[in-house]
Parts: C-alpha cells; structure tokens; sequence
C-alpha cells in the first residue's frame, strides 16, 4: 500500500507559567517560561516560538527566539527588548511570576547545519543574542566541532546582556569560543572596540570567505551586515540571518 502523504504537523500550544521575569538591561527583560501539565516542546537550537498575547478583541500572536539551549525539557527563556508603544512586548515585560501564558511552536529554519562543516560567526545587536544563546550553549555542551566567535553589538556598556556569562563561556571554551563586543555610543571609559558590528567583522576574522555568518536583529543592521560580507568575498549561501523588523 502507498504510504499515505505527509501530513504538514500542527504546531502545539503550551499552556506555560512565568518562572522568573529579570530586568537585564535597561530595556530587555529576561523571562524563564516553565512548562505546565508535565509537557514539553522539543525543539532546535535558533528556533522560536510564538507567544499569545491577549487583547480586547482578539489575541495576537507574537514571535520570540528562544534564548536558552534544547537541554532543559522543562523549561525556556526568552529576552524581550521593550519596544515604546509596543503592545507585546509591555504586556511580557509586565507578567509576574506566577502568571500564566500560551506559547506555539517550535518555529522557524534559523538553525544549524548537522554536521557543521565550517567555522562560525554569530553576529548581532540586542535581544538578537536570544538564537546565539541556544545554539552556542547547545554547541559546547556537545564539544562544539568548529570554531565559534560571537560578534555582539550594543550602544552602551548597561546593554550588553548576559555579559557574565560570555565572560565565563569564552574562559571554559577558550580554544573553541571567541567573543567580541562593540559599542556605538560608549563612554569615554570604555576600554574595547567602538562602532558598529559590520565595521568590526575584517578585524574580528581574518578568514571570512571561508565561514558561515548567522546574523540576527533589525533589519538596518542585517542589511550593513550582508554587504560587508559580501565585498568581503562571503557568497550569500554563507550568510544566514533572522529578522526581527
Ligand atoms: C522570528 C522572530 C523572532 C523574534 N525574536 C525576538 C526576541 O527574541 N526578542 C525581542 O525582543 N523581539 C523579538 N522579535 C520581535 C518581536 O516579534 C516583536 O516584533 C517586538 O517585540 C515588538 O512587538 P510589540 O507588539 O511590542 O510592538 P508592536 O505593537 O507590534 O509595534 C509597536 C511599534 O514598534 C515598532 N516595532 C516593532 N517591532 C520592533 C522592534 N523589534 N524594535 C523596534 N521597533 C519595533 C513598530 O513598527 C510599531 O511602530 C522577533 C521577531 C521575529 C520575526
């Protein structure tokens, strides 16, 4: 008998429970979202989810990368920037622990290739750190096979999100991991490297044309991204981005 055609799989919704809301910047709010009724959402490291937002007439559906790695079964995180007038995301930055929301998904192809061929950089701006976060935590956890450097752009130092925990993660991976942080608007104190990302990446890898960039953020900084990987030689079948604009 034939097989019967592949059915297109309907993605579940997650009754979930706010864990811990965290102010971690002075504009992005770092939120573990704990699974309820003992269940789960398998999903790949760069995926996001779709987060249910009610309003007064109908809800909306909101899309956000997950920010931690696949290891924890009960449990995600997300950073969600506070964007003025922005009704998803006050209404996230509002839950208190405690309160209760639906999530969908997992979505999205913003992932990594198996097996990883080539070495790779991460590069984003804000709460476009939330994709690096799971895959680069869910590459070392496995002994990550290449090399991974992370190219983090912000305008102040108070921006620059899970700081402590790059600092500990380039320490342990030293030989597999390299971090770069750059600021568009330091201040004078600021000891390390100042603009934006896409003036930072000649610098920052000497062997571009041989890597895979992941890029995440707002579109402007995407696109300044692309054509500086490409003029450096990067064929647009290396470069991979998530928009979030
Ligand atoms: C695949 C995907 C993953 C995403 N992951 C994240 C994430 O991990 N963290 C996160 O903070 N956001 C993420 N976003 C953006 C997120 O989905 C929302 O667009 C964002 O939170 C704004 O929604 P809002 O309802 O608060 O604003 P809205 O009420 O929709 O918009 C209010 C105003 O803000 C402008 N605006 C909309 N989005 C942005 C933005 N991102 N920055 C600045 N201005 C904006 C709109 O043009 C509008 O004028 C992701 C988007 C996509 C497509």
């Amino acid at each position: 008998m034939p097989d019967a055609p592949e059915k297109k799989r309907p993605f579940d919704t997650y009754p979930m429970r706010v864990e811990k809301t965290t102010l971690i910047s002075p504009r992005i709010r770092h939120i573990v979202f704990k699974f309820k009724d003992g269940k789960n959402m398998p999903f790949t490291a760069g995926q996001f989810v779709q987060m249910v937002i009610p309003q007064p007439d109908k809800p909306r559906r909101t899309s956000y990368s997950i920010a931690s790695p696949p290891l924890h079964p009960d449990f995600f995180e997300l950073c969600v920037t506070l964007v003025d007038g922005g009704k998803s995301s006050t209404y996230l930055h509002n839950l208190r622990e405690g309160d209760e929301i639906q999530a969908i998904g997992p979505f999205g192809k913003f992932v990594l290739p198996q097996p990883l061929l080539r070495d790779i950089t991460f590069i984003a701006t804000g709460s476009g750190i939330a994709p690096f976060r799971s895959m680069i935590n869910d590459l070392l956890h496995k002994g990550a096979p290449r090399n991974l450097s992370l190219l983090f752009g912000n305008r102040f130092p108070e921006d620059i999100i899970y700081d402590d925990e790059w600092k500990a993660l380039a320490q342990k991976h030293g030989d597999k991991l390299r971090v770069l942080h750059t600021l568009s608007r330091p201040p004078a104190s600021w000891p390390g490297e100042k603009g934006y990302v896409q003036d930072k990446i000649e610098g920052f890898v000497k062997d571009a044309a041989a890597r895979d960039f992941y890029i995440c953020g707002l579109v402007k900084m995407i696109e300044g991204v692309v054509e500086k990987l490409k003029s450096l030689g990067v064929t647009e079948d290396h470069i991979h981005f998530e928009r979030y604009d």
